[in-house]
């Protein structure tokens, strides 16, 4: 499992540079020669990455215009698998040939949110894969606070997934769950079908999804979802109102702009929790819905500090979100990858070194 991981000593006899893709800006992806990088900094850890999944922030990152900020010049691509290659010597609790996933953001730890433990407002944060070289690559460099070990007996392909769960792992958080609720998703894209893995593993009652995209509803139907409402063609409040009997206990908004359909959805007394980001939508919404029947809005921002509990959680094995991985494809086809997720010909996308 842990391939072209040797002794230490072995690490000299690799290639000193790599073929990979840079984000050259403006929708712009090219391969160029880079050298491996090597441990600079005492808490550095080389990685050795196994695989890479596409992500909704990496479609984004390389749409015309951008709809997410990169850096020129970097390498994209946070959600990586990989073996520890090799460790500055300020590092604990990690050990040559472990096998570790990476939390993406780098917070500050000094500014005032960091200092409140709201770091996931951190004002001063680099990103690994958007502001600094990512995991679309056979190496990546990291600080050693950006890597959580993994037990080497979940799937490489479940780990894979680990910061998007991680994600929906934080929202989940948010609002208070009783077994048995009622969950509407709008979006059955791979955060919202993540949503739905976990909300089954909880113990929910009818999970259901909402899109307008025929692939989607299929796949969420595939795996078992309770029902996949194409909103196109049916009244969808008036459909989950008929599924759950009062409307859903908890409703996520996976997309970002469907607040109001979302307070629609919910009974009377429930929970919205607002996930997808779109920072230049401004939709409507009705008020009067939410003060009326008692609703409670959730905002959630990619989570506070959700990753022990997201990595014992696939430890578990109790949620395997790999079944969402439709494509594998090399480091070479990264850009069809990305055509492929973006045509919704593919549920979720890993690039494999
Ligand atoms: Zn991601
Ligand atoms: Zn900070």
């Amino acid at each position: 499992m842990a391939k072209g991981v040797g002794a230490v000593g072995a690490v000299r006899h690799r290639a000193t540079t790599m073929h990979v893709p840079v984000f050259l800006g403006e929708g712009q992806l090219d391969y160029r020669d880079r050298p491996i990088p090597e441990i600079s900094a005492a808490d550095d850890v080389l990685v050795q990455i196994e695989a890479c999944g596409i992500c909704g922030t990496d479609l984004n990152i390389l749409a015309v215009p951008a709809a997410h900020k990169a850096t020129p010049g970097i390498i994209i691509g946070h959600e990586g698998v990989g073996i520890v290659a090799e460790l500055g010597p300020a590092v604990k609790g990690l050990q040559v040939g472990d096998r570790v996933v990476i939390a993406n953001r780098l917070t500050c730890g000094k500014c005032a949110y960091c200092r409140r433990g709201l770091d996931n407002q951190c004002t001063d944060y680099q990103t690994i894969g958007t502001t600094i070289d990512g995991a679309f690559a056979p190496y990546l460099r990291a600080p050693a606070r950006a890597l959580w070990r993994i037990d080497p007996a979940v799937p490489r392909d479940d780990a894979a997934l680990f910061e998007p769960l991680a994600c929906a792992v934080g929202a989940v958080k948010r609002a208070p769950f009783q077994v048995g609720d009622n969950v509407a998703i709008i979006g059955a894209g791979p955060m919202g079908l993540l949503f739905a893995l976990l909300y089954r593993a909880l113990g929910a009652g009818k999970v259901i999804l909402l899109d307008v995209a025929p692939y989607r509803l299929h796949f969420a139907e595939e795996i078992g979802m309770d029902a996949a409402i194409d909103v196109t063609r049916v009244d969808a409040p008036a459909e989950v109102k008929q599924l759950t009997g009062l409307g859903a206990d908890i409703v996520v908004d996976a997309v970002g702009n469907q607040i109001d359909q979302a307070i629609r959805l919910a009974r009377r007394g429930g929970q919205v929790i607002l996930f997808g980001l779109r920072a230049h939508d401004n939709p409507p919404v009705n008020q009067y819905t939410i003060t009326r029947y008692d609703l409670t809005l959730h905002g959630a921002f990619v989570g506070l500090h959700p990753f022990a509990q997201t990595i014992q959680l696939l430890e578990s094995r109790r949620v395997q979100p790999s079944i969402l991985v439709t494509h594998r494809l090399p480091l070479a086809e990264l850009a069809r990858g990305v055509e492929l997720m973006r045509t919704q010909q593919a549920m979720k996308v890993l690039i494999e070194m």
